[in-house]
């Protein structure tokens, strides 16, 4: 029976490997699309059930304007690149909520929400937009590279127990050797999925440049950004990113070493792709998808709403 679990294993690992295209990272993914669809609009019609939406019509439309941009730079970004049936899972929704925290989130299927205390800390000075853009884009960036079927798969993996997975280890190539390796890891909160998230935040820090530059925004807005977070955390990250995000000085120096590189790939895109995509968007903006129920529990609650 074991060893019958542990080809079933073997097999579905093999399948559920697939790539991170903006940095072509190798990642896992044991969850069905549907089912990571189905769990996100749930969490996300329950947090806006709760949440209090703003009144400020102008800091909405602010908000707005600068998401529905980078949803267009993110739909024109998949166009470009192939990945035209990942186009359809996204039903877009911009909010903007009131809370003092300095958070945002975009969740599987579009649903981008930024916190009141985000915009306070941006501030009105010239670069609000294109500090916005970096939020925005770094958050839309975990949904486009599927951060959280990852997140929900290492849980999965974590679920199978180690028994099961030493015994897959012990008869598979070294490929699938590899992906265990990489996403179970030490198999403790601290040694493996802690890394591993700083990963993604890194990731989607470069995402988020690459988005904001498609969308025409100035990718240097970034390390603004993250320097006025620093300095409102008094030079310490905020408690609830201390276990699982990279200081603002790491992002800051990995920003500073990208953005070049971004500008000179992505700079030349044309405003109009975005522009042209952005109608098309509006549209699909305010339709919320049906899906069906998820049928499983495991893919709930397991961090599908990411924040900054
Ligand atoms: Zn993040």
């Amino acid at each position: 029976m074991k060893k019958i679990i542990a080809l079933a294993s073997v097999s579905l690992l093999l399948v559920a490997c697939s790539t991170v295209s903006m940095t072509g990272r190798k990642q896992l993914n044991l969850v069905s699309e549907s089912e990571i669809l189905s769990a996100s609009l749930t969490e996300y019609q329950s947090y806006m059930k709760s949440a209090k939406v703003s009144k400020d019509a102008a800091a909405t439309a602010v908000v707005k304007g600068v998401a529905e941009r980078i949803a267009a730079a993110a739909e024109a970004y998949l166009t470009a690149t192939g990945q035209t049936a990942d186009l359809q899972n996204y039903a877009w929704e911009f909010n903007l909520t009131e809370d003092p925290n300095l958070n945002a989130f975009c969740m599987p299927g579009g649903k981008i929400v930024v916190y009141s205390g985000m915009l306070k800390l941006i501030g009105n000075g010239a670069d609000r937009d294109d500090e916005l853009a970096a939020v925005i884009g770094h958050e839309v960036g975990h949904a486009i590279a599927k951060h959280g079927q990852e997140r929900a798969s290492q849980q999965m993996l974590q679920q199978m127990g180690g028994s099961v997975l030493g015994a897959v280890v012990g008869g598979s190539s070294a490929q699938t050797q590899q992906v265990i390796a990489t996403a179970y890891g030490l198999g403790t909160q601290y040694g493996a999925l802690l890394p591993f998230s700083r990963k993604h935040e890194l990731e989607a820090d470069y995402i988020g440049i690459v988005l904001a530059t498609i969308a025409g925004y100035d990718a240097d807005a970034a390390v603004t950004l993250w320097q006025k977070m620093e300095a409102a955390s008094g030079g310490q990250a905020p408690a609830q990113f201390m276990s699982t995000h990279p200081s603002s000085s790491k992002r800051i120096s990995e920003l500073q070493k990208n953005i070049p590189q971004v500008k000179a790939e992505y700079g030349n895109v044309s405003k109009q792709t975005a522009a042209s995509q952005s109608a098309a968007t509006q549209k699909k903006a305010t339709t919320t998808k049906s899906t069906t129920k998820s049928k499983t529990t495991t893919t709930k609650g397991t961090g599908f709403k990411i924040g900054l």
